[in-house]
């Protein structure tokens, strides 16, 4: 069977206790691996590599830092296959979407930070009349710790990643102990890339285990964390006190907002996606419909006719666009929402039932699923599922759709569909979140800033924002006579 070992100062390892987890295959219900289940130990040993490896790390050149994040990426591009299968089987995304999606970008989280670290600059300020001059120095924090999700597995751990050793800190990291293989895969990629040891460290285990020793850790400086919102409150607890520097991306519950004077025909296209890319388990998924009432009944007929054509299936299979749910206990907590949309009395309209495919009986499924709800007010709208299923709803005035979209307690992006571009401006000032997409969804520039307000995290990742969180800011007063 296969092992998921921690890579630790360059090498492939056991855990020190040598205890294990079973790693299940989403699509046929099974185990397939063994994923160590490292502690506290495992994380001291992560951490004395890290530590080592800082000083030569933090003092190599920009260009050869640049050149081994390059390398890196080459190295997963030409990997595609291999690295977007082991996605596939470890995630139950579909294949087609790990080749098109996961992995390009994991590469070009590492070429695009290549890139950046080479622009990466400081301020300087001359203060005129007093005879003196200061400049900024942008120093790597030291060992820094990221902890990544099972919903984008490579691609968020990357996210993380590129930009902490480009910015010449050394990394202990976890990715989630549900998606733990492409990140295993990334220990040897980075070994044959080139970089030295102990610049990257991956230690497998539970979040309260390993992850929690990875927060609480008195020398880890920083820590970035993608995950859920309860999960980030309780990492910002243990962090506060340590004065530890903070990056938290977490959950969200995206209104998806529809104007009958949009592109029709592309906003349902883009909708069906928004709705249900990767079995809808994407923080930025649209998960809120809100649509206007003039042309509520043709969308509501017209979207589900175009999702009651999702293919759902094996993700090998390459019709497939609705893959297997990532655990059992997650197709468990979707199926859930379905039971109390109907105790609140909602209307499902689409969807709501596990799905059987044929020969993986055992697979974790889902129907996509379209719920009619009353209000905004009800659990459906309020609590983050993370699966698929969406609720839609009329609304009469832009001012109806804007209170709508705002009343929650998540803020992490939103959908506008309109062609009025006075509408645009008045509404993306007013939106409460991170990112405002208009017309179009997961359109990503690399450069832009990334995350989210409210309940959905605090700081920004992406660009010159990763950058900047990855280092610490140093002020050199000089004055001349
Ligand atoms: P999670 O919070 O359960 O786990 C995320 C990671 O944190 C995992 O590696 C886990 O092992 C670790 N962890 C768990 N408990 C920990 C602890 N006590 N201390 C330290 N680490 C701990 O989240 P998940 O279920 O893996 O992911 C789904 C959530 O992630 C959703 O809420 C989704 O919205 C969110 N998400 C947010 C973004 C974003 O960019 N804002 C992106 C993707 C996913």
């Amino acid at each position: 069977m296969q092992l998921i070992l921690n890579y630790i100062n360059g090498e492939y390892c056991k855990p020190i206790d040598d205890k294990w987890l079973d790693n299940y295959n989403p699509a046929e219900g099974k185990i397939y691996s063994k994923i160590a289940n490292s502690g506290a130990e495992d994380i001291e040993k992560a951490y004395k590599a890290a530590a080592d490896a800082f000083p030569s790390w933090s003092e190599t050149s920009l260009d050869e830092r640049s050149r081994i994040l390059q390398k890196i990426a080459d190295i997963i591009e030409a990997n595609l296959d291999q690295l977007a299968e082991a996605e596939s089987l470890d995630n139950g995304k579909p294949l087609s979407l790990a080749k098109s999606v996961d992995i390009p970008r994991a590469a070009s989280n590492f070429s695009f930070f290549a890139k950046a670290i080479t622009q990466f600059s400081s301020e300087a300020h001359e203060s005129i009349g007093l005879q003196s001059m200061n400049f900024t120095l942008r120093q790597p924090i030291g060992v820094v710790g990221c902890i990544s999700p099972w919903n984008l597995p490579l691609y968020l751990f990357t996210w993380k990643i590129a930009p902490a050793i480009a910015a010449g800190n050394t990394v202990v990291a976890k990715p989630s102990e549900i998606t733990p293989y492409t990140a295993y895969l990334l220990g040897e990629i980075c070994t044959e890339a080139g970089l030295p040891k102990g610049v990257l460290n991956i230690v497998n285990g539970l979040g309260q285990t390993a992850g929690e020793a990875i927060t609480k850790h008195p020398k880890i400086k920083a820590i970035t964390f993608t995950g859920g919102t309860k999960t980030g409150e309780h990492i910002a607890k243990i962090a506060a006190p340590m004065f530890k520097k903070l990056s938290l991306e977490l959950g969200g519950k995206n209104p998806n907002l529809i104007f009958a004077d949009c592109n029709y025909d592309k906003m349902l296209e883009t909708t069906v996606k928004s709705s249900f890319a990767n079995q809808g388990q994407i923080c930025l998924c649209g998960s809120r419909i809100f649509v206007e009432a003039s042309i509520y009944e043709q969308f509501k007929k017209d979207f589900i006719e175009k999702v009651s054509q999702l293919k759902i299936g094996h993700p090998m299979n390459s019709e497939t666009k609705i893959g297997a749910l990532v655990s059992k206990s997650h197709l468990e907590k979707v199926e859930s929402y379905v039971e109390i949309a109907k105790t609140e009395n909602q209307n499902i309209l689409f969807g709501g039932k596990r799905v059987d495919v044929e020969n993986f009986s055992e697979g974790y499924y889902f129907q996509p699923t379209i719920i009619e709800v009353k209000s905004n007010d009800c659990r459906i709208n309020q609590e983050e599922i993370f699966g698929p299923i969406v609720s839609i709803m009329p609304f009469e005035t832009e001012t109806e759709a804007l209170n709508m979209a705002n009343d929650t307690k998540y803020g992490l992006s939103s959908t506008l569909w309109t062609s009025d571009m006075n509408r645009v401006m008045r509404m993306s000032k007013k939106l409460e979140c991170g990112i405002v997409w208009v017309n179009t969804w997961l359109n990503r520039d690399l450069r832009t800033p990334f995350g989210g307000t409210k309940q959905s995290g605090v700081g920004r990742e992406g660009g010159l924002e990763a950058l900047r969180f990855f280092t610490e800011p140093k002020n050199i007063c000089i004055t001349y006579e």
